[in-house]
């Protein structure tokens, strides 16, 4: 019987060449990620998707790990088509390997044999299709690292560009320029996980912070519309000093990028930390707004963190979008994204109007368009 992993390997075609160069006769290097893999012949990178064979790099091409329908405030975008839609798909397979991770079925397929997840056979433009049949607007690619699988990602983008959908990463931001060159042209919102401002714990998630901190930067100059979140979690990236330097951080690149400071709950392998309180999540906001953070968010426990779950204008403080959890229960901004009482201009990528919301909470939709590997 075949493997999950003979499985993905048919499923492959040649990397783009803007994220691979020759190192030696049989040798590559891979730039979809920080980690810069040399692959010799027969060598798969870190995140067991892409491999060297016989000189070429091959990378994931045609199916989805995944498929669900998010309201965009789960991703979370606070500050982009309120109330939208977010059809989105992973693949499988990451760079990291975060023992909390809340993503662990699709993202760690490949190490872990207890995280199983059926492939399923699709085109981009059915998936598209699909996408625009169910009234999204935005596509997004999630779930598993998207970085890693940037080919396919643009193939869909294309795609989903055709039909005015927007389209979004949400990823832990371990991007190469190469990448973010390379996907700039077909990612409108970037989702970055900036998990800790420690170098030492990104090397525990087997990572390292300069290239989170590169793309972080990177993404703000290109004018992708981007949000942060960071996941508290007790006794790994909750103290105040840390807390402190990540949102000094931010606010040094933009005192306008949202930050999404959200609640740990036990899951996957990592159990020993206790759960996050909305206390803890108040503190690391209250953080946040001192050094500057223009829009700081509170996630994962609605109705829990005060005031944290909604909009306010920078300026006058009016109330602009009321959530509870994913719901928005009021939606005040104008046609062009700014404040009704005093008219300054809020950033993101606001639709013109509020048109309602299809779900607040996920979906599976249940298309025969895809086959079940
Ligand atoms: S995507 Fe990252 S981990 Fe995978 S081969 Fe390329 S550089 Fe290595």
């Amino acid at each position: 019987m075949a493997t999950l992993a003979d499985v993905l390997e048919a499923r492959t075609v040649e990397a783009a060449a803007e994220l691979v160069e020759p190192i030696s006769k049989d040798r590559l290097r891979c730039f979809a990620c920080g980690h810069e893999c040399p692959l010799p012949e027969g060598a798969l990178g870190v995140c067991k998707v892409r491999f060297n064979r016989g000189g070429t790099l091959h990378v994931p091409w045609g199916y989805v790990g995944g498929v669900q329908c998010d309201p965009i405030e789960k991703k979370p975008f606070f500050h982009a088509r309120s109330g939208a839609l977010a059809f989105s798909f992973g693949m499988l397979g990451c760079d990291l390997h975060c023992s909390y991770c809340q993503n662990w079925v699709t993202s760690q397929a490949l190490r872990d044999p207890e995280a199983v997840s059926p492939p399923l056979d699709v085109t981009p433009a059915d998936l598209v299709d699909e996408a625009v049949r169910l009234g999204s607007q935005v596509v997004v690619s999630t779930y598993n690292e998207p970085l890693i699988t940037s080919e396919w990602a643009v193939a869909i983008f294309k795609e989903a560009r055709k039909k005015g959908l927007l389209t979004a990463y949400v990823s832990n931001g371990n991007g190469t320029p190469r990448v973010l060159n390379y996907i700039r042209p077909w990612v409108d919102l970037y989702k970055v996980d900036l998990k800790s401002f420690d170098d030492r714990h990104y090397r525990q998630l087997g990572g390292r912070i300069d290239p989170i901190l590169y793309t972080i930067r990177a993404l703000h100059e290109m004018g992708i519309w981007l949000e942060l979140v960071t996941l508290l979690i007790p006794g790994f990236n909750d103290s105040a000093d840390e807390l402190q330097r990540l949102t000094a951080f931010v606010a040094s690149v933009s005192p306008d990028i949202p930050w999404h400071v959200t609640a740990f709950h036990k899951d996957y392998r990592m159990n020993d930390p206790e759960n996050t309180t909305p206390e803890m999540l108040m503190r690391a906001a209250a953080i946040g707004e001192a050094n500057g953070l223009r829009f700081v968010y509170a996630g994962n426990l609605p109705g829990q963190v005060g005031d944290l779950e909604n909009t306010r204008c920078h300026h006058c403080r009016a109330v602009l979008v009321e959530r509870y959890g994913y719901y928005i229960q009021r939606y005040r901004l104008t046609a062009n994204g700014t404040c009704p009482d005093c008219g300054t201009t809020i950033p993101g990528r606001w639709g013109t109007r509020f048109g309602g919301q299809i779900t607040a909470s996920p979906f599976v939709p249940g298309s025969r368009r895809f086959r079940v590997i």
